[in-house]
């Protein structure tokens, strides 16, 4: 009953039994255990491509981590203005690259558009100015919207024309994958990503992210950044044994499956309940409705759990892989209702 976000959700059983597998006897501390380094190949696998791998246990540290390596202090990472890294870390992508500036910019649905930060790169040589370096995009956006691999590729080709590095602020990538119905590769390397941050926590792990390079020659400093801010973990195998089984069996694509599908009948369901209108597609495990304070009030009555979002009455409602087909029908049940009840009164 709890559509507030995608971490309200519990752990996969089949991560929590890695854990608990993970648990028999000791391991080599600080990443040098067996699980960990099985992990790039994994990955490497699922990618079709070289890799270098880091655990980490925040999407923040992924992120802020990540964007450190590809600029200096004076540099410019640009993003959309309402990304995560601009409006959710608290200053961390700021903080971690010793003071290079987020350069926000608008765009619909949550998506930065070529042309968009073309018009904002000037300024490269001129010693006023911070120094284009970066490019950040978020996949599936914080709208709830995916870039086609023709998108992400025109930004990936704009990025290595202005030699700016390109990240992907992938903390919901598997939900991406599995909307697009596309390989990893043909929305990461393929389209110019040099890194992405690889969520897991969102979709089934306990806390575990990971930062994947495919050019390992970018990660050369990594492991450096990654200790300094914490984010070596001394029994790195329980991380790892997160990801380990959220990759296997294609556990990551099922939960990640499982979370669209509730999201497309939430939408179906609420586009029939009359004074409801969605804001933007709904492509992943996302779906902003905008609807009228006597409805939100009367779900908030009901129970459910969700979040307003901005200062209109719109509600951002999320699936996870454990949302009930039951909870979501219930919600479009109470919406209706008091949907009529509005309109009666
Ligand atoms: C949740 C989220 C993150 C990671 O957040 P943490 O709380 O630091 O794990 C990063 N990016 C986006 C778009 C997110 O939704």
């Amino acid at each position: 009953m709890n559509f507030a976000s995608d971490n309200v959700g519990g752990v996969s059983p089949e991560i929590l039994a890695a854990i608990a597998a993970a648990n028999a006897g000791p391991a080599t501390p600080y990443g040098a255990d067996t699980i960990t380094q099985r992990l790039e190949n994994l990955f490497a696998d699922i990618f079709e491509h070289e890799v270098a791998v880091f655990p980490v246990a925040t999407g923040t540290a992924a992120n802020a981590l990540a964007l450190a390596g590809l600029t200096p202090p004076w540099g410019a990472i640009y993003c959309h203005e309402d990304s995560h890294i601009a409006t959710d870390e608290c200053g961390a992508p700021e903080f971690f690259s010793a003071g290079a500036k987020l350069v926000t910019l608008p765009g619909a649905h949550g998506k930065l558009a070529p042309v968009t930060i073309a018009e904002r790169l000037a300024g490269a040589g001129i010693v006023h100015h911070v120094q284009p370096a970066a490019l950040s995009i978020t996949q599936e956006t914080e709208a709830g919207t995916l870039y086609t691999a023709d998108e992400v590729a025109a930004l990936g080709a704009l990025a290595r024309e202005h030699r700016l590095g390109f990240h992907m602020d992938g903390a919901r990538f598997a939900n991406a994958v599995a909307g697009l119905g596309c390989s990893p590769a043909a929305i990461t390397w393929r389209a110019g990503v040099d890194v992405l941050s690889f969520g897991a926590t969102k979709n089934g792990a306990m806390a575990a992210e990971a930062v994947v390079f495919f050019d390992r020659a970018r990660a050369a400093e990594f492991g450096f950044r990654r200790k300094r801010a914490g984010h070596l973990l001394s029994k790195m195998r329980f991380l790892s044994a997160q990801l380990e089984s959220y990759l296997a069996g294609e556990l990551w694509l099922r939960n990640a499956r499982h979370a669209n599908a509730m999201a497309a009948r939430l939408a179906a369901g609420l586009a029939a309940v009359p004074g409801t209108s969605l804001v933007h597609p709904v492509e992943g495990n996302e779906v902003f409705v905008s609807l009228s304070v006597s409805m939100i009030a009367g779900l908030a009555a009901d129970g459910f759990g969700f979040y307003r979002w901005g200062e209109e009455p719109v509600l951002r409602l999320v699936a996870s892989f454990d949302t009930l087909p039951a909870s979501v029908d219930a919600f479009i049940a109470s919406a209706r209702r008091h949907a009529a009840v509005s309109h009666n009164g």
